[in-house]
């Protein structure tokens, strides 16, 4: 691995700013990479290159307008839910907002029903007319005593039951996952909630909105300092050696990263299949799970997310597979087992910060990578902060980075990372390491 970018920042033989160098590489333009890179850039006055493989930014939450002009999302539907104002008082310095709360329907027994199951799930599965007491009484009944509650089976059926975890609950997550609930960690159906009252929204967050102009116009104002250079079609590694820099951030998969060394940490992966139909509406609500039938687990219709105004409509299908892109960590004790190596490995590269969903092999939803991304920024802030008092003001501007080496910054203009944060430096800084702790 390319561990030797920069040998010593100190008398560095390739003074990064003079050869067009950069303080940080950034792998990855998703979420976590685009937060940071926008911290470093607007807060520390760095120089960022921020690289993608793909051949656009915003990574899995990127939008785009397909060929009839309606904005779709080609990595699968990403709707915005977040309890943090902090996360979504830092988005808003680059989005406007379209207030805009998910409704789930499933597919079960010839009935489109809410999901998360409520009360008019159960009233109208069953054919009854529970009030909300009745049915947590009827949910008491059906529940079974599991002492020690560790599987995605478990938290099920200890709430609901036998019944109502197979019809939505295992089929669905065979297919998803191609494991048996009982062989995922609780963590992966305690994302969906059971409600004895009759709200009938898929999250409950205190701020639920979409961008006002997609995800990519707002990680293009994210990305838009002058002090940031993106590089699309990039591999980091074709990059790495060619380009001088000195902290990385890496939010790909931890285990590529390592070139497998524990082996492979199991991602799962989507096939995608969008269609656009010649009708305003096809169904509802913005999703309608499959969990009992058809190769796919949920049907999405774009413009209920986006409020779009048009007379097509586009959907997509996601149809869960192992094989391509690495969608989502599998939460299971032995991958767990194997992530921990890797993350031991981590702790050991003071110089690069494992930042985001597959670089920390954690099952985030959005708001949860940036209050990641955030909390990784503060610490590599504070791992720089005595570096930053010999900061040149305006060392990074546009018009002078170019043209003014680093070693002619104040104190051998070496200090904009301190000494121990150097590729070789002589010991481990664990501000500098990225660990974030979520929140
Ligand atoms: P990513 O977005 O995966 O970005 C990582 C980037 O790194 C990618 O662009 C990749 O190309 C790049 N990369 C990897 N390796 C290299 C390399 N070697 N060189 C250069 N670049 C590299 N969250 C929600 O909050 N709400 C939702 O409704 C929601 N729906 C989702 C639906 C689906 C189908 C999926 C898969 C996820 C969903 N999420 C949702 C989760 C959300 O996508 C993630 O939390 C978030 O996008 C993760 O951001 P990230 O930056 O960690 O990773
Ligand atoms: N799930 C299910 N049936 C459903 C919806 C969800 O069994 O109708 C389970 C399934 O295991 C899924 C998990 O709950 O993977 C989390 O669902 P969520 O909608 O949060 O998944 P995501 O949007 O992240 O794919």
């Amino acid at each position: 691995m390319g561990f030797n970018n920069a040998p010593g920042l100190g008398a560095p033989s390739r003074p990064a700013a003079a050869n067009g160098g950069f303080d940080v590489l950034v792998v990855g333009a998703g979420f976590a990479g685009s937060v940071l890179a926008e911290r470093l850039a607007s807060q520390l006055n760095l120089r960022v290159l921020i690289c993608d493989k793909r051949p656009h930014i915003g990574g899995n939450a990127h939008d785009r307008y397909d060929d009839a002009g309606l904005l779709i999302h080609p990595y699968g539907p990403h709707i915005f839910h977040t309890n943090s104002a902090d996360v979504f008082d830092y988005l808003s310095q680059f989005t406007e907002w379209r207030p805009y709360q998910h409704r789930v329907l499933a597919s079960v027994d010839g009935q489109l029903l809410p999901m998360p199951i409520n009360l008019d799930t159960v009233n109208r599965l069953y054919g009854m007319n529970l009030t909300a007491l009745e049915m947590e009484g009827f949910l008491a009944s059906q529940a079974e005593q599991i002492e020690q509650v560790k599987t995605s089976e478990d938290m099920v059926v200890s709430k609901v039951g036998r019944d109502l975890f197979n019809k939505f609950f295992r089929n669905y997550t065979r297919k998803q996952w191609g494991l048996e609930p009982a062989e995922l960690d609780a963590s992966v159906t305690a994302r969906v909630p059971t409600r004895c009252n009759r709200d009938d929204r898929y999250f409950t967050d205190t701020f639920q909105a979409m961008p006002r102009h997609g995800y990519t116009r707002m990680f293009e104002r994210m990305l838009a300092h002058p002090n940031i250079k993106v590089m699309l079609n990039t591999d980091y590694r074709e990059i790495e050696h060619l380009v001088p820099w000195r902290h990385m951030v890496y939010t790909g998969p931890v285990d590529a990263y390592f070139n497998y060394r524990h082996g492979r940490l199991p991602y799962r992966s989507l096939r995608f299949e969008h269609v656009t139909l010649p009708q305003e509406q096809y169904q509802a609500v913005g999703t309608v799970n499959y969990p009992n039938d058809y190769a796919y687990t949920r049907i999405t219709e774009f413009k209920h997310l986006t409020g779009q105004a048009h007379a097509q409509t586009s959907l997509v299908y996601e149809f869960p597979c192992d094989e391509g892109d690495p969608y989502y960590p599998v939460p299971r004790p032995q991958n767990a087992e194997i992530y921990r190596l890797y993350q031991a490995d981590t702790e050991q590269m003071p110089n690069v910060s494992f930042v985001g969903r597959l670089a920390t092999y954690k099952y985030y939803n959005m708001d949860q990578v940036v209050a990641q991304a955030l909390a990784t920024f503060k610490k590599l802030k504070a791992g720089l902060g005595a570096a930053q008092a010999l900061h040149t003001p305006g060392l990074h501007d546009a018009a002078t980075a170019a043209v003014t080496p680093l070693s002619e910054a104040p104190a051998n203009g070496a200090a904009l990372l301190p000494a121990r944060t150097r590729r070789d430096g002589p010991a481990a800084n664990p501000a500098l390491n990225g660990a974030a702790t979520p929140q």
